[in-house]
C-alpha cells in the first residue's frame, strides 16, 4: 500500500443522521479521493458497545448505511464481496453488539451484504519486520488480512488510555479477545502503531455527526454535525487531532505510526477540502473534552481512594495508561449505567496499581485491593505486615499461538470466588496482565452488592443466545482445523508495509 505523497482530508457539515445525506456525502467523498471498491471490500465499524446504556460508543447504524449504499453504488459489480466486520468491547458477543447497534437490522434492510464476527473468524499471522516493533507477528481475523478494499468507520471519541480513539485506535477492533490483550498495557500505544502494519484502509470516513466527549463506552455526546473522510490514517487523525485543539505528535499511536513511515503529521503536509474549512470545525470542537485522566485524581471525591506507582520498564512511561489503572474507570462507569446507585452504594476501598511504594491510607474494614500482575507494595495493614510481590511476565515470554480465551463465565467465578476468599482479609490481589475492564466492573459490583450488568434479566436471553452462537462457531473452527492460519497469500495481500510516499494513489 502506498501512503499518498499529499493526502486529503475532506471536512464535511451533516447536521443529522439522514441516511440518503450521509450516502451522498460520502459518495462525493469517494469522487474527491478519486476511489472505487472492488474486490472483497471490508468495512470496520466501531462498535465496541451499543445498547440502551451505551448510545453514543458506536458508530450508528444510519451513518453506516449511507456508507455501505456509497460504497455499493460507487463500486457495482467490482465489488465482489461487501462486508462488514468487527470485535466489539472483550466478553460480550459481537452478534449482541450488532444487534444492540442497529446494525444487524440495517445490513438484512439492504441485500447481499456479509457480516464477519472477528472472534468468530479464524486467525491469520501477520509477520511484522519493522525494528521497532513489540512482537515479531501479531493474529488478525481472516477478513480483514484477505480484503482488497479496506474502509475504516470509526466514531469520533475522547478515551481514557490513548487521548483520543478516531483511526488509528479502531484497530484494536481488529483482533480477537485473546491477542486484543496481549500487550494492552503501558505498551498499548505501540501495539496501536504495530497494527498499522496488517492492513492500511484505502478509505475512511469517521462518524463525528454526534461525537463523544470525555470517555470511550460512555461519553457525553456532543453534536459537532461533522462528517470527515479522508485517504491515509495518519494525516486523517492529525486533522481530527487538530479540531479538538490536541497536538497530534502528542498522542503517542499517532506519533509512532508517522515515525514508522505512514505519513506526516503536519497540517501543511495534507491537503483538507469540504465545506467545513478546519478553522470552521475548530469552532465546533471548541472546548471538546478528551479523555485522559490519572486514576488517583478520576476517583478524587468518591468512597474509592486509588494509588498507581510505575509498571515496569519505567523508561518508557510512569504510568499503565493502556491497562488496569483505565480498565477500573471504565468499569465503574460501566456499573454507573446499570445502577444510579452505585457511589452511594460503594464501601470506601483503596485501589493500588504498578509498584506503588506510598503510604495507603485504609481505616479498619476498608478493603485493599491490589490489581495487575505488576503490583508491589509492602507495609502495614490492620496491623499486619502485608507484602505483595510483582507477578509480571515479560511480554517476550507471551507467545500469541499458545494464549487461552477466558470467557465472562470463568472470569466471574474466579473474581467471585477471590473476593469470597478474602472476606475476613484486609486485602486481596485481583491478577492479570491487563486486569481487563469485565473483571473490574465484576469485582466492584462484588464488593459493592451492585447490580450485575451481566446477568441483567432484560438483556440474559440474547446475551446467552448470542455467547452459544460465538462458541459454537470457534468450537467447529477448531474441529475443522481453522483456529488459526498460518502467514500466507492473505497476509501477503493484506500486510501493509508503508511504501515512502513515491506517488499519489
Ligand atoms: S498489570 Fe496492569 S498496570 Fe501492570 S503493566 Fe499490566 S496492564 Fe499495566
Amino acid at each position: 500500500m502506498k501512503i499518498p505523497k499529499r493526502p486529503t482530508v475532506i471536512i464535511r457539515s451533516c447536521p443529522t443522521y439522514d441516511t440518503a445525506v450521509i450516502e451522498q456525502i460520502i459518495r462525493e467523498g469517494l469522487e474527491t479521493l478519486d476511489l472505487t471498491p472492488s474486490g472483497r471490500t471490508l468495512v470496520k465499524p466501531n462498535l465496541v458497545a451499543a445498547g440502551e446504556f451505551f448510545p453514543h460508543a458506536h458508530t450508528r447504524p444510519e451513518f453506516g448505511e449511507g456508507v455501505l449504499r456509497a460504497l455499493k453504488a460507487r463500486g457495482g459489480d467490482a465489488i465482489t464481496e461487501l462486508a462488514v466486520g468487527e470485535r466489539c468491547g472483550i466478553t460480550i458477543p459481537t452478534r449482541m453488539a450488532f444487534r444492540d447497534s442497529g446494525f444487524s437490522k440495517m445490513i438484512e434492510s439492504l441485500d447481499g451484504i456479509e457480516t464477519y464476527y472477528f472472534e468468530e473468524s479464524s486467525q491469520v499471522e501477520i509477520p511484522l519486520t519493522h525494528p521497532e516493533r513489540l512482537r515479531d507477528y501479531v493474529f488478525t481475523p481472516e477478513p480483514v488480512a484477505r480484503a482488497d478494499f479496506f474502509v475504516n468507520m470509526p466514531k469520533f471519541k475522547a478515551h481514557p488510555w490513548t487521548t483520543v480513539t478516531f483511526s488509528m485506535k479502531n484497530y484494536i477492533g481488529i483482533q480477537d479477545d485473546r491477542h486484543r490483550l496481549i500487550d494492552h498495557d503501558h505498551r498499548l500505544n505501540e501495539k496501536i502503531a504495530d497494527l498499522q502494519f496488517i492492513i492500511q484502509p484505502q478509505f475512511i470516513a469517521i462518524d463525528a455527526i454526534t461525537a463523544g466527549e470525555g470517555r470511550m463506552l460512555t461519553p457525553t455526546p456532543r453534536d459537532l454535525g461533522l462528517i470527515i473522510m479522508g485517504n491515509s490514517q495518519v494525516a486523517f487523525d492529525a486533522v481530527c487531532c487538530n479540531i479538538i485543539g490536541v497536538d497530534p505528535l502528542s498522542v503517542d499511536h499517532i506519533r509512532l505510526t508517522s515515525e514508522y513511515g505512514f505519513g506526516s503529521t503536519n497540517i501543511e503536509d495534507i491537503e483538507i477540502v469540504g465545506d467545513v474549512t478546519l478553522a470552521e470545525a475548530q469552532e465546533r470542537a471548541q472546548g471538546f473534552e478528551v479523555g485522559l485522566i490519572r486514576v488517583e485524581e478520576y476517583f478524587e471525591g468518591s468512597k474509592i481512594t486509588a494509588y498507581a506507582g510505575p509498571p515496569p520498564d519505567e523508561e518508557h512511561s510512569n504510568y499503565c495508561w493502556g491497562g488496569c489503572p483505565g480498565a477500573i474507570e471504565e468499569g465503574i462507569e460501566i456499573l454507573r449505567q446499570y445502577d444510579h446507585e452505585t457511589d452511594e452504594k460503594m464501601p470506601k476501598m483503596h485501589v493500588v496499581f504498578g509498584n506503588y511504594q506510598g503510604n495507603i491510607d485504609a481505616a479498619p474494614g476498608e478493603k485493599v485491593i491490589f490489581i495487575g500482575d505488576c503490583c508491589q507494595w509492602e507495609g502495614e495493614l490492620g496491623g499486619e505486615l502485608v507484602q505483595i510481590k510483582s507477578t509480571y511476565t515479560h511480554r517476550a515470554a507471551k507467545d500469541p499461538h499458545k494464549v487461552k480465551h477466558e470467557d465472562i463465565y470463568s472470569k466471574m467465578l474466579k473474581t467471585n470466588t477471590k473476593l469470597a476468599r478474602a472476606k475476613k482479609s484486609t486485602h486481596v490481589r485481583l491478577e492479570g496482565c491487563p486486569v481487563s475492564v469485565a473483571e473490574h466492573a465484576l469485582a466492584l459490583v462484588n464488593l459493592g452488592k451492585l447490580k450485575n450488568p451481566y446477568l441483567d434479566p432484560t438483556q440474559a436471553i440474547a446475551f446467552n443466545k448470542s455467547y452459544l452462537s460465538w462458541r459454537g462457531r470457534t468450537t467447529l473452527n477448531r474441529l475443522m482445523g481453522k483456529k488459526y492460519q498460518q502467514h500466507g497469500s492473505y497476509a501477503d495481500r493484506g500486510k501493509a508495509q508503508p511504501v515512502l510516499p513515491d506517488s499519489d494513489e
